[in-house]
């Protein structure tokens, strides 16, 4: 039964009161989803599961993990938020809330990239561990998207590609990143794909054994060298990102100038052994010219550090090497989510205040390529630099811009002049609430609308925060008087 294998799973993270939490999760969102089948047929579990196991793959913590395990039990069950707050805490059901709400967000194509974006950073800004989850959840979904109309199986895999990748990649996630764009590139560009499937096809498995080969004789060299070898393994290139090399000018689709197809990846205990196995690589066998690389001593825009080298494999073909501490490894592969993650002696990696300031600068200065032009990076720079602006969300997912402590007025203006003339009530996050409430940044909005109703209340001045709100009810209240002037 797969409930059983999951927590043999967990039991190798987790023990103690965290695993009592995961599994008494896992119980109450199997009798949640009871009955509850995927497009495929299998039971729903299976997919609370495959969230949950990707997320502890990843080294996330408990909440997160039975936040991934109840992440769609507002949504799909009879169950609230409120009951996910009684039976697991504060923490487990913000969480579950900010994965609710994402999910209610749309795509639309590219015309609508950065504002998208914008609401991402807008759900992340609040906890990071909710665009996690939403990567667990999303990598899931792709690996079962067979079984959806070929409309949905299209735009589920654009926006994976186009916003979900960037992102994971903004955030240092270099794997969960290759992972989104390989299960996405059959969907989004089946021709190149085949292509690339075709291409590659016969060259993996003599590379692997040469790469075996290399790794057995390196284990035995490094040893002598009293190098410890934390772990070693070789690594295929992503398939979409060899893609986007190939596709480059200079690589002009031809294959043989791809020296990093497979690499083997070795991971030692510091920066001092980093350099030792790199003398020890290189007197193993024959450096490539030009293609030792010291990303070390000079790190990759975003943060990334290792040393690569090419060196000519026992039978003469190249092969990279990658060398790198632990440390820099688990930052390469996991970004952010190294926050939660232990170094070899037990300690945090590094103090996470430290690396989230590191993260968001990178963010920023990626940004910036990425979006393009300078107003669009304004734009959302905007969201950091004006700490005082909030982002509200209609129920369809469009996101309006307010100061703090805009109120429901406000927003129904901002939508629409006749949304706020029209309007007699609010819901924010389903509840209903009153006229004057102070919206916060991630609020779902609804506006609830009369529609004979044609003019605005006076008193409606002192609750509207923004000149646009205010301006017009002022107009409105006027025309009204003028009317009522004989
Ligand atoms: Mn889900």
């Amino acid at each position: 039964m797969i409930n059983a294998e999951f927590i043999d799973i967990a039991k190798k993270s987790f023990h103690g009161s965290d695993l009592k939490r995961i599994t008494d999760a896992l119980e109450f969102a199997d009798m949640a989803h009871e009955g509850q089948l995927r497009k495929s047929g299998v039971p729903y579990l299976t997919h609370v599961i495959g969230t949950a196991t990707k997320l502890i793959e990843l080294g996330m913590d408990a909440d997160t993990i039975v936040a991934g395990l109840l992440h769609d039990v507002p949504e799909d069950t009879t169950y609230t938020i409120d009951d996910v707050e009684k039976l697991f805490g504060p923490t487990v059901a913000k969480l579950v809330a900010g994965v609710t709400k994402l999910g209610k967000l749309k795509y639309r194509g590219m015309e609508r990239y950065v504002e998208n974006l914008r609401k991402m950073f807008v759900a992340m800004s609040e906890d990071i561990r909710v665009m996690i989850i939403k990567f667990a959840d999303r990598l899931h979904n792709l690996s079962t998207l067979d079984a959806l109309p070929a409309d949905k199986q299209l735009r589920i895999a654009r926006e994976s590609m186009e916003i979900y990748a960037p992102l994971a990649h903004r955030l240092g996630m270099g794997e969960v990143k290759g992972e989104l764009e390989d299960l996405a590139f059959p969907y989004v560009y089946p021709q190149e794909y085949a292509w690339i499937r075709n291409l590659v096809g016969e060259r993996y498995e003599p590379l692997d054994k040469v790469v075996e080969e290399m790794q057995a004789t390196v284990t035995t060299a490094l040893t002598a060298a009293k190098v410890t070898i934390i772990s070693m393994h070789g690594r295929r290139k992503h398939l979409y990102s060899l893609y986007e090399k190939l596709i480059r000018p200079e690589y002009n689709r031809d294959l043989s100038k791809i020296y990093d197809l497979v690499a083997l990846r070795i991971v030692v205990g510091n920066v001092a052994d980093c350099y030792t196995t790199l003398g020890v690589v290189h007197q193993l066998w024959r450096p490539v010219p030009n293609r030792f690389k010291d990303y070390i001593a000079q790190p990759k825009p975003n943060g990334y550090q290792s040393i690569h080298t090419c060196v000519f494999g026992p039978h003469g073909q190249p092969v990279e090497i990658q060398v790198r501490d632990y440390a820099m490894h688990q930052l390469a592969e996991y970004g952010v989510a190294a926050h939660w993650h232990y170094s070899e002696q037990g300690k945090p990696l590094a103090p996470a205040a430290v690396q989230e300031k590191v993260a968001w600068i990178k963010q920023l200065s990626e940004w910036r390529q990425e979006v393009g032009n300078d107003e669009a990076f304004l734009e959302a720079l905007k969201i950091d630099a004006l700490q005082k602006r909030i982002f509200c969300f209609t129920p369809t997912g469009d996101v309006i811009d307010l100061p703090e402590h805009a109120t429901p007025i406000d927003f129904a203006y901002h939508v629409h002049t006749d949304l706020g003339a029209k309007c007699v009530g609010a819901k924010v996050n389903d509840k209903l609430v009153s006229l004057d409430t102070g919206l916060r940044s991630g609020d779902v909005i609804e506006i609830l609308t009369d529609k004979n109703r044609k003019t605005p209340n006076r008193d409606w001045l002192q609750m509207a925060k923004t000149q646009t709100a205010r301006g017009h009810i002022r107009k409105a209240l006027r025309d009204l008087n003028d009317v009522g002037k004989p």
